[in-house]
């Protein structure tokens, strides 16, 4: 294994005790290592990286039936980035910059992409020229840097995102463009349903949107210390972008028509949110979608026993039983004490273990342990396949259902009958300090403000599709007509 320090065998809480439980999780698991002498840069361990590839070929999969990949530069010239003024101005303090090839000044200081709006527009003015062009969808799985002057935290606050999926669409118009942004939404919803991730959708305030965007649609999840986490997002660009860049069509009457665009984002969050809201005292507890192993196989032998040559051959029939059904299984026959294996493989979150020892051999049967919520069952070895399959799909649903379940019982919702009186404001002080509150709320920056400073929590936004028993009521500060928003403290 990759560490060679004894481990100790401890449990590890997680309620109460998130954040320690969290970094200790990362590397018992060998998800990330944190040693690398950058600030807010990490390594990805083989096991986590296996982990984070299974995620993103999901990710790809729903993403190669609309969009094609494509891959653009790391580097930007500093006069492309600073075009668009909203755009720059949301990111100008976070942005590296290469200002020297060897000993020489750069004529033109290059930035290490924030986000890549700036590299990929300037070549959409080059590859668009008719209707025929359009509509244009591409997306790409890159690194992107940004000088995070806020605490870092592995896979949730970077100065490099590893695995950022940006994806970028023009279309003729402003209708084929807010199509796009429900296909988007619907590709994120799918998404992390596969992952077990629950997710609130909002509409964010107009003064928190993606700088140059006409508004940002967010996907958020709440993990386990009552802070919600921004997952996913969606951007309606209009034609702010097309404007700046000069991204113009060729219409069917022969006409000039700048393009209307959308562009969208996932990065190493989900997977950030997969290990934390499903993870237990023992360790990780992955949804068998994702898990880089999703049955491992332990023969129960002592050297010295009698009948372990007969044991170690039914378990490598039924590992090669399992392989050949497309399971991802793993037969660990190596010289340590079962409860070693154990161990291990509940830390990283194998799904099912599947437990052979002379006696179950006797009976031609097995042992089924399920990680989730540590169940045992006897399977007949003719029927291990089959069920098999039926617990795996069993765990995922499971894992689903308890997840939700979890989300949707810390949303508070306020009356609004005593909209902005001292008992009310306490009231959702304490609540936000579990989870998400939803009350009414006007449009303007002021009260927004006013509301996330008596609160200490951010304006998530306009919920978009769960129903509520009343969407219009007052302000909580200042009583004008308002709509329902949800409130939380965010990462
Ligand atoms: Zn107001």
């Amino acid at each position: 294994m990759m560490q060679t320090k004894t481990e100790s065998k401890t449990t590890l809480p997680k309620e109460g005790n998130f954040s320690e439980w969290y970094s200790e999780i990362l590397k018992r698991a060998e998800i990330l290592d944190i040693r690398y002498p950058v600030k807010g840069v990490y390594v990805w361990y083989p096991y986590g990286f296996r982990l984070r590839n299974i995620i993103y070929t999901i990710l790809r999969s729903l993403m190669d039936k609309e969009h094609e990949e494509v891959l653009f530069p790391m580097l930007i010239p500093k006069d492309e980035l600073m075009k668009e003024e909203q755009h720059i101005k949301g990111f100008e303090a976070e942005v590296f910059w290469v200002t020297k090839g060897g000993c020489t000044d750069l004529d033109i200081p290059l930035a290490l992409r924030p986000t890549s709006e700036t590299a990929i527009y300037p070549v959409f003015k080059v590859w668009i020229r008719s209707h025929r062009d359009l509509p244009l969808r591409i997306y790409q799985i890159v690194n992107t840097f940004r000088y995070e002057t806020k605490h870092t935290r592995p896979l949730i606050r970077l100065r490099e995102i590893t695995s950022f999926k940006e994806a970028h669409t023009a279309h003729a118009n402003r209708t084929d463009a807010e199509e796009q942004v429900r296909t988007a939404m619907a590709i994120y919803q799918n998404f992390f349903d596969l992952l077990d991730v629950p997710y609130i959708i909002t509409r964010r305030p107009a003064w928190d949107k993606f700088p140059g965007a006409d508004y940002t649609l967010a996907f958020d999840t709440l993990m386990p210390d009552g802070r919600t986490m921004q997952i996913g997002t969606i951007h309606l660009l209009g034609e702010s972008f097309a404007r700046t860049f000069d991204i113009k069509y060729e219409d069917k009457d022969g006409s000039l028509q700048y393009v209307n665009q959308t562009c969208y984002g996932i990065s190493e969050r989900c997977v950030a949110s997969v290990i934390s809201i499903h993870g237990d005292e023992h360790g990780l507890v992955l949804p068998p979608k994702v898990a880089p192993i999703q049955v491992v196989i332990v023969p129960i032998v002592f050297s010295s026993q009698e009948g372990g040559g007969e044991v170690n051959k039914a378990c490598a029939a039924v590992y090669e039983e399992l392989e050949k059904a497309g399971i991802r299984a793993l037969l660990d026959d190596s010289e340590e004490r079962p409860g070693a294996k154990y161990y291990r493989w509940e830390m990283k979150g194998v799904p099912l273990r599947i437990e052979i020892g002379p006696r179950d051999l006797r009976n031609n049967s097995c042992v089924f342990v399920r990680r989730d919520d540590s169940n045992k069952a006897q399977v007949p070895l003719r029927d291990v396949t089959q069920e098999a399959k039926r617990t795996l799909e069993e765990i995922q649903s499971c894992i689903q259902e308890r997840a939700s379940k979890t989300l949707f019982a810390n949303i508070y919702e306020s009356k609004g009958n005593d909209a902005g009186s001292e008992e009310e404001m306490i009231t959702l002080k304490k609540k936000v300090e579990q989870g998400i509150v939803s009350l009414f709320l006007c449009d303007s920056e002021r009260c927004g403000k006013d509301l996330e400073e008596r609160l200490e929590a951010s304006v998530l936004g306009e919920p978009i599709y769960e129903v509520q028993e009343k969407s219009e009521g007052k302000c909580i500060i200042c009583s004008s007509k308002a709509r329902r928003v949800y409130v939380a403290r965010a990462y």
